[in-house]
């Protein structure tokens, strides 16, 4: 078996863009439900306790909740082999390389 290396590598969570939370699905669909250009007033209370108690819930739930993707992290973190980091910084030091050539150049 051969031996590889891994390295941690963190970046913004793609889901929430690292806001760590995320619109509850059903306050989402209830807004697209609700929601009217011509008459943007916010529902009554009793359409909105109407509305979630029709879908399951008691009470109205968070409209934000912990992002699901990062649990609220923000941010993912996840193993990659130590090949692609190299690679990046091959890309990272060629795009240097280039730019310096253009500076030198103009
Ligand atoms: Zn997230």
């Amino acid at each position: 078996m051969n031996v590889v290396y891994y390295v941690i590598k963190q970046e913004p969570c793609p889901t929430c863009l690292g806001n760590e939370t995320v619109i509850h699905p059903l306050w989402s669909a209830f807004w697209e439900f609700f929601y009217d250009d011509e008459n943007p007033d916010i529902p009554d209370v009793s359409d909105i306790d109407e509305w979630f108690t029709h879908h399951g819930y008691d009470y109205p739930p968070d409209e934000e909740i912990p992002c699901p993707e990062c649990d609220g992290a923000g941010f993912i973190r996840r193993e990659v082999e130590i090949s692609e980091v190299l690679q990046f910084i091959e890309d990272r030091l060629e795009n240097l390389e280039s730019y310096a050539m253009h500076e030198v150049n103009s």
